[in-house]
């Protein structure tokens, strides 16, 4: 099993980067991002509750999230591996991943940390606002999501490291010479 998580700010790539990744290794992805847009769209209970956090750039509260990722992973369970896109975003979400991942006998693989410059991230962020329609890429919530960012889920990196999975990848260039570093990591580990 190739468990990968995809980390990095807003705006990082990680939803491009996860595409080609699941490409490659032919794994499940899981973005709680998507399941949360989906859930919006038929307006479910959960999707009613996600949409007051998610228009104000705040991240939807962990048990919501946790318990949702437990649907969504028993439902793969025949899988080459799965990679996690959009989280854990928090320091109770990722311990949480390891004990749901730790009762079916797996872990984590590895943690790719896509760097990204700040200014690149709202310019990124700014342009996909242009066509993708999201409620939350425009300015005001994109610097509220970089600060949640930097104070909820920037602190994951140093678990990761503590695991002995964290590799940084320089998240600036094109996308193929972004995967081409992506590609490196995975294939030394796997
Ligand atoms: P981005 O990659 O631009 O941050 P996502 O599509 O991953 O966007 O997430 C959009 C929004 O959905 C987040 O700003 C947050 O409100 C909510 N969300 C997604 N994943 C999580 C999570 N793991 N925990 C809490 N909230 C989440």
């Amino acid at each position: 099993m190739l468990n990968i998580v995809i980390f990095g700010a807003p705006g990082s790539g990680k939803g491009t980067q996860s595409e080609l990744i699941i490409k490659e290794y032919q794994l499940d992805h899981i973005s709680t991002g998507d399941v949360l847009r989906a859930e919006m769209k038929n307006e479910t209970e959960l999707g009613k509750v996600a949409k007051e956090y998610i228009e104000k750039g705040q991240l939807v509260p962990d048990e919501l999230i946790v318990n949702m990722l437990a649907k969504v992973l028993d439902s793969k369970e025949n899988s080459k591996g799965v990679i996690f896109d959009g989280f854990p975003r928090t320091i109770p979400q990722a311990k949480a991943l390891k004990v749901m991942l730790n009762e079916r006998g797996q872990d984590v693989t590895i943690m790719l940390d896509l760097q990204v410059d700040e200014a690149e991230l709202i310019n990124r962020l700014l342009e996909r606002g242009k066509i993708s329609g999201r409620s939350d890429d425009n300015l005001e919530t994109i610097k509220s999501r970089l600060e949640v960012y930097h104070n909820q889920t920037a602190p994951l990196v140093d678990f990761y490291i503590a695991e002995g999975k964290h590799v940084a990848i320089q998240g600036m260039g094109s996308v193929e010479e972004i995967f081409g570093r992506i590609k490196n990591a995975v294939d030394a580990v796997k």
